[in-house]
């Protein structure tokens, strides 16, 4: 007789968001594959800085109530920095004020205060928030996922029939590939760059924003190095470090914090972030869907400049969308 498959699940790709999504999919119970094209250490997730913080996500309601949610795991795998790769840290926010963000802010960040001038020149709020070592924490993330009987395999879909004719639920977390695999031209790449120095001693992060330049400067203390960012280019496809904009980078990291002038470069990365007009979270049942027919199909992609931020959030909504 042949094997039931239908309560098996495949999720396509091992970003922040396949990885956790599968990870609480495998947690629930159910088995579940991985399969990717890229291991989780070349996605864009493993590019990202990464501060929690609802940045260039939409839509911004719901974007919020997956980022508090995310924010208590944060908060609780934060108890255990050196295996996690989470940690809270302190620092500053310019641009934004405490009372604009609302009353979930005062009630959710203790600490929350109008920065200082020694802080930081211009308005901005100090918080203390999960800053995420990227590496350590898909790493970890992987681990887990295996060790609740799940299993990652190096494969490129092409076709979502394909996964659907193996398991009864497939969730898609391709982020960008998504424009490709389910031919969705409103997620687009918005490219960023960053530059991996030695940290002359930087131990708060700082995010900085010049309206009139149109640039977002951030300097992230991480383990053993300094990520220092950054750039918005949207529509722009390049993963070749450019080695001018590393140069300005750093100039506006040095205006700034004047120590990082001198700093060794370690390295350069370029991701391209995964921006939609609005996260595609929603359960699809696409006419005739190959062998799959009858089994689930679930998207979660479009996560922009916040995937990590909201990663846990929406990770938690899918076994509701498997279930109908
Ligand atoms: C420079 C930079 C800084 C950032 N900083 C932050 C930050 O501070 N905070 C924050 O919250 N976010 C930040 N982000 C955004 C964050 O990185 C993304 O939102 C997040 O990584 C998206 O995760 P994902 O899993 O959807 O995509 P990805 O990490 O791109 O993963 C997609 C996965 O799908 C796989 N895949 C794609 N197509 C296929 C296919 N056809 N078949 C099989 N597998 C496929 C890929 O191989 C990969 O495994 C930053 C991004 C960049 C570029």
């Amino acid at each position: 007789m042949a094997e039931d498959r239908s309560g098996d699940v495949i999720v396509v790709g091992s970003g922040v968001i396949g990885l956790t999504t599968a990870l609480v999919l495998a947690e629930s119970g159910r088995r579940v594959r991985i399969w990717t094209r890229d291991p989780a250490e070349r996605t864009t997730s493993a590019v990202a800085g990464a501060l929690w913080w609802p940045y260039a996500i939409e839509p911004q309601a719901l974007a919020r109530e997956w980022a508090l949610r995310s924010l208590s795991v944060y908060e609780e795998l934060a108890e255990r920095p050196g295996e996690t790769g989470v940690r809270l840290v302190e620092g500053v926010m310019g641009g934004a004020l405490p009372a604009e963000q609302g009353p979930w802010a005062a009630a959710r960040l203790p600490g929350l205060r109008a920065s200082m001038a020694e802080e930081y020149t211009g308005t901005g709020l100090w918080a203390r928030l999960p800053l995420i070592d990227m590496p350590a924490h898909l790493s970890w993330l992987r681990s887990r996922f295996l060790r609740a009987g799940g299993t990652v395999e190096e494969h490129t879909v092409t076709d979502l029939a394909e996964a659907r004719a193996e398991a009864g639920v497939v969730v898609n977390c391709t982020g960008l590939g998504a424009r490709e695999l389910v031919a969705d031209p409103e997620v687009r790449p918005v490219r960023g760059q960053l530059v991996i120095v030695e940290n002359p001693g930087i131990r708060t992060w700082l995010v900085a924003t010049d309206a009139a330049a149109g640039t977002t400067t951030y300097l992230f203390p991480q383990p053993g190095r300094l990520v220092l960012g950054g750039t918005t280019d949207a529509d722009a496809w390049s993963l070749t470090p450019d080695p001018s904009v590393a140069a300005e980078i750093v100039e506006r990291c040095a205006v700034l914090r004047p120590e990082v002038a001198g700093a060794r470069v370690l390295g350069h990365r370029v991701g391209l972030r995964p921006v939609r007009s609005a996260v595609r979270l929603e359960r699809d049942a696409p006419a005739g869907g190959g062998s799959g027919a009858g089994g689930v199909l679930v998207h979660n992609y479009g996560h922009g400049g916040a995937g990590v931020t909201v990663a846990w959030g929406c990770a938690a909504a899918v076994p509701g969308l498997v279930s109908g």
